[in-house]
């Protein structure tokens, strides 16, 4: 209780939303949206790479650089065969 709150919380929370708002707006699925969210927190290498029907959007106006841009390409996983 007393004293063991963590007070980023809720700003990452905050942020978390936002991203997640604007990747749906920009066309991505709840699902990728949200891996996009957390690999934005996480990093990109630490999430699922984009469904088949995701892959290749560009990631969100204020939300692109070069981490999203190639994780939303599906460059980014290390697994990937190709
Ligand atoms: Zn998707």
């Amino acid at each position: 209780m007393a004293g063991s709150s963590r007070p980023e919380t809720l700003n990452q929370a905050e942020i978390f939303d936002a991203v997640v708002a604007a990747y749906m707006a920009a066309g991505w699925c709840p699902i990728c949206s949200a891996q996009a969210a957390f690999g934005r927190q996480i990093g990109f290498r630490q999430v699922q790479p984009p469904c088949p029907s995701c892959r290749g959007l560009q990631p969100p106006h204020g939300f692109s650089n070069d981490r999203s841009r190639s994780w939303a390409a599906g460059k980014d996983h290390k697994d990937d065969p190709s």
